[in-house]
């Protein structure tokens, strides 16, 4: 997915009734909190690799720390708890979008196998304007209507 992350968190937020900004902040930063890892991508590692093999797009470390953070704040502030586990179903959210066609290590640590539901064919000379022109692209334009949609008509509810 390459749009999509973002509107993705709004609908994610919208789907699970969050009843407060910091929670819908939560779930928008979890949707786009993976694709950080395209600033070391860029910056650093000069695109030596794919960047869904860094670790935040591995469902395997977030299922490995996350536990820890979690007995934590269970302990010590429930509403950061919340906070938080919004922010990793958001994350949760980004890599199961990513799945469609981007590739994602399932299995690691056990295997750095990507796997993907569909591969987008190279038919374009950069990569994006093939992701733009396969047919998993309508995906992506569907989320952005659905959340452009219920902005507004939040946004209208609010005002009266
Ligand atoms: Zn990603």
């Amino acid at each position: 997915m390459i749009t999509a992350h973002l509107p993705s968190g709004y609908l994610l937020g919208k789907v699970m009734r969050v009843d407060t900004r910091v929670l819908m902040f939560a779930a928008m930063v979890g949707a786009i909190f993976p694709d950080l890892d395209l600033l070391w991508f860029y910056y650093f590692d000069e695109k030596a690799f794919h960047h869904h093999r860094y670790w935040v797009h591995a469902p395997g470390f977030w299922l490995l720390f996350s536990p820890i953070i979690i007995c934590v704040l269970a302990i010590w502030n429930r509403y950061i708890l919340k906070v938080f586990l919004t922010f990793l179903i958001g994350i949760y959210l980004h890599i199961f979008l990513d799945t469609i066609a981007g590739g994602i290590m399932w299995l690691w640590p056990f295997s750095d196998r990507l796997y993907e539901l569909v591969r987008v064919q190279p038919t374009h000379n950069h990569f994006v304007l093939s992701f733009i022109a396969h047919w998993t692209f309508w995906l992506e334009i569907i989320i952005w209507i659905l959340a452009t949609f219920l902005l507004f008509r939040s946004k209208r509810s609010s005002l009266k």
